[in-house]
């Protein structure tokens, strides 16, 4: 009996945790000021996504509906900066010509294609002073999402550009004093996503075994910071070895 109920309480606590809730919140685009919906978590949710963790991927980036686009006028970002909006940068991307994505009438956003919405993005962030940090993220995230909708090799040619900029991160002392574990993790990931599991191998080996610190030039949480990149390189580690005991039996 004891353990049926133990059992239950695992399971529910499982399915709470994979089903995420978004609720829709009317909001103006910054950019037309057209109102429409946009879908927002109705709880903070751990990324059950394992493949996801291993890129440094977490919620709400998993999902698609993270990804805003305006249904009038197209204008795209990612959910946490979509309304960081200066007239600068409203001016800049005024003349920017995204015609030819997301063609189409659309009740939300949620309507155009996920990889639409990314490249629209992409396009508006190279009108932002945006970091190496950033970059190396967005990309992975695109990749994320290219892949799930099977465009493999726009997937391949992110994942190029984020093992490009974790590895600059990497020598850049400015980034990686008291991080060197988090890029060696990214690194890695990329090498293993590329196929080139050898260097992932020794990169999140390398990885599972530093210690975060953090760097003061970024204010986080350094303690769950290091718990969790310990949790994923020592489980992506152990995959990785044993991903490699198996080819060399083969
Ligand atoms: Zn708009």
């Amino acid at each position: 009996m004891k353990n049926s109920i133990i059992f239950l309480f695992i399971l529910n606590s499982f399915f709470l945790n994979a089903q995420v809730e978004w609720k829709k919140e009317k909001a103006k685009c910054p950019i037309c000021h057209h109102e429409q919906c946009f879908f927002v978590p109705a709880q903070n949710t751990a990324s059950m996504d394992i493949e996801a963790q291993y890129q440094l991927i977490f919620f709400p980036f998993t999902e698609h509906q993270s990804v805003f686009s305006c249904r009038k006028c197209n204008y795209s970002a990612l959910m946490d900066d979509f309304f960081d909006v200066d007239t600068n940068f409203a001016n800049k991307i005024e003349n920017v010509d995204i015609s030819g994505f997301a063609v189409g009438r659309f009740k939300t956003y949620l309507d155009m294609n996920v990889t639409d919405r990314l490249l629209i993005a992409e396009i508006m962030y190279q009108n932002k002073d945006l970091d190496n940090e950033f970059w190396c993220q967005f990309y992975r995230i695109c990749a994320y999402h290219f892949e799930r909708q099977d465009y493999v090799i726009e997937a391949e040619e992110y994942r190029e550009k984020a093992l490009k900029l974790s590895q600059k991160m990497l020598t850049d002392r400015n980034y990686s004093e008291g991080r060197e574990k988090e890029f060696l993790l990214i690194s890695g990931s990329m090498f293993y996503y590329l196929n080139e599991v050898d260097s992932a191998y020794t990169y999140v080996r390398e990885a599972s075994m530093r210690t975060y610190t953090g760097n003061s030039r970024k204010i986080e949480n350094v303690r769950a910071k290091e718990n969790l990149l310990t949790r994923i390189s020592q489980q992506f580690s152990v995959q990785l070895r044993k991903e490699k005991l198996e080819s060399l039996s083969k």
